[in-house]
């Protein structure tokens, strides 16, 4: 079979920038901070951080020295650098308002309270591992609850005394916080449906947990030139976003070996956003982990680790080429071939799992939709109870911020819905409800300018009382700031927080608009519209605009990305 490397998506697909013969060259000669080619010097202060102590060892000082002083003994470097590997980041000092983000100091801004991240790879969850979260959050986090866009659930209010007796909880049931945050290889995400979908290509969840147990919290992957984002699914329905992850393992069928992963790399938001590239390359599921742990050594050793902006994997990707990176993770890292393998099919949309649906085995799955992931220690709790009562001990978190119960037999489907109901947590939301994503904004984000969370359901809330459901739902993703942890590059109607002019000049909460971004056949970034500014008071009527505009003009079956 011959190697086709044909991105499955190539409708706007942006390479990060280059100015030929200007920056670029500059940055070859100097190195780029690549280890492998001996740049190892200059450090900025993030290498300089990490070279002077394995940002792990701060797990140590947490519990012997931090948790016993308070939050003034800790050490601004662990503060503000290693405290991420420990899913720890402080909190913003609640009072202050957005326009005032960018003119304090990073310390200025911190309070005493912790987000704590709990890492939950593959969204898996048994209830009794959410009923222990749940009484974590209503025990030491003020009963607060998101379910994040990467299937973690982030808690907040945290106090560092409290930090030791939270891990050891979380660890009695098999959960951490290790490399939730830092230079490190964050949460696999996998599909929430691994093992139980009646239409999966192939059940990822193992090479998952293998990942998991055998590279997080290790030395080897602990120092990363910057986050590294992994996704495995074989959901035909591409679940797991793969086109934004560092490297993804997409399910495909392989005409002569069978079932097994489409292997991608390179993809990722923010700063010159680039979907993930295909190498060409079927991995069987046995060899996940090694492949993974390659491409992981490549970043490691090759990374750019000068510039924090030229650090992720697309840098490389988008220099080497795909034809390259795949020779040399053949040659040096792997000492073999990988087997050529087909593209997968493009699902028109990301799936999200929302509704009933049956399982392979005759029983069902729910999908809930969360108002923008916003949850909390007593919903998670009754979550739990409910899902017991009818008879299921798994649930599932997605990367769409949705809540899944696996295992309910059919005469229990109704009674769940109602129940979950009661919760605010719906199986059939209204469209807008469905398709609204948000990060955390400025509740908690120490970056925000504007809010996120509140906005996200005022928007869905507004939309559906004034135009109702849509056949095709249009999918509004909402950040706090520039940074675009909400995703909204792929968004039909992105909106990345910052100051605009109000009504009287003066500058005001609000959005740049990006309009168009899509994932699956839509696959590609929304084009920053210039003017398309508006203040957080008018989002819903701007929105409905747009819609109607979208509403009148599209053809039969037309998407909004289209
Ligand atoms: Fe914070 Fe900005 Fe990320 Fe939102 S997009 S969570 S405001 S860094």
């Amino acid at each position: 079979m011959s190697i086709d490397t044909t991105p499955t998506r190539t409708a706007r697909t942006a390479a990060p920038a280059r100015r030929p013969g200007t920056r670029r060259q500059v940055g070859r000669k100097r190195g780029e901070g690549q280890w492998a080619l001996g740049y190892r010097e200059p450090l900025n202060a993030n290498e300089q951080s990490k070279k002077d102590d394995d940002p792990l060892n701060v797990r140590a000082r947490i519990i012997n020295i931090y948790a016993k002083g308070g939050f003034d003994s800790i050490d601004p470097g662990d503060l503000r650098g290693r405290f991420r590997w420990m899913g720890l980041y402080t909190q913003r000092k609640p009072g202050i308002d957005g326009g005032r983000t960018a003119t304090l100091e990073p310390h200025e801004l911190d309070d005493t309270h912790f987000m704590m991240r709990i890492r939950i790879d593959g969204g898996a969850l048994t209830t009794e591992q959410l009923r222990v979260i749940a009484k974590i959050s209503n025990d030491f986090a003020r009963g607060s609850a998101d379910i994040t866009d990467r299937q973690n659930i982030q808690l907040h209010w945290i106090r560092i005394e409290d930090v030791p007796e939270i891990w050891n909880r979380l660890a009695d049931v098999g959960l951490d916080t290790t490399e939730a945050c830092g230079d490190c290889p964050r949460v696999v995400i996998g599909s929430p449906v691994a093992g139980i979908s009646a239409d999966e290509i192939i059940n990822g969840q193992s090479a998952v947990d293998e990942i998991k147990a055998r590279y997080i919290g290790s030395p080897e992957f602990s120092n990363l030139p910057r986050k590294f984002k992994t996704s495995i699914s074989g959901d035909p329905g591409q679940d797991v976003v793969p086109e934004l992850n560092d490297i993804s393992f997409v399910g495909v069928d392989h005409p002569e070996h069978g079932p097994g992963f489409d292997l991608w790399v390179g993809g990722g938001l923010s700063t010159n956003p680039m979907l993930a590239q295909r190498l060409g390359a079927w991995v069987p599921l046995a060899e996940v982990p090694d492949v993974w742990a390659g491409v992981t050594r490549i970043f490691r050793d090759y990374g750019y680790r000068r510039l924090r902006n030229r650090a992720r994997l697309k840098f490389l990707v988008a220099d080497w080429g795909t034809e390259k990176f795949r020779q040399v993770l053949e040659d040096e890292y792997l000492q073999r071939k990988l087997i050529d393998g087909p593209a997968p099919e493009t699902p028109v949309s990301t799936r999200d799992h929302v509704g009933v649906h049956r399982q392979h085995d005759g029983n069902h799955y729910v999908g809930f939709s969360t108002p923008a992931g916003r949850v909390s220690g007593d919903i998670l709790t009754r979550a739990a109870e409910i899902a017991e009562a009818h008879g299921s001990r798994r649930l599932r978190t997605t990367p769409m911020q949705k809540l899944l119960v696996l295992d309910v037999a059919e005469d229990e489907v109704q009674g769940l819905i109602a129940d979950f109901a009661g919760l605010g947590l719906s199986a059939d939301p209204k469209s807008w409800q469905r398709s609204v994503l948000a990060c955390t904004g400025i509740e908690f984000c120490k970056l925000a300018i504007v809010e996120t969370k509140a906005q996200a359901v005022r928007v869905a809330d507004e939309l559906e009382q004034r135009l109702g459901s849509l056949d095709n739902p249009i999918t509004v993703h909402i950040n706090g700031c520039p940074n675009s942890c909400a995703r909204i590059q792929t968004a039909d109607i992105g909106l990345k927080g910052q100051l605009v002019p109000g009504a009287g000049g003066n500058q005001v909460p609000g959005y740049q608009v990006h309009l168009g971004g899509g994932l699956g056949l839509d696959a590609g970034f929304g084009r920053k519209l210039r003017g398309h500014k508006v203040t957080a008071d008018e989002l819903p009527d701007y929105v409905e605009r747009v819609a109607k505009a979208y509403l009148a003009d599209r053809q039969d079956g037309e998407r909004f990305a289209q």
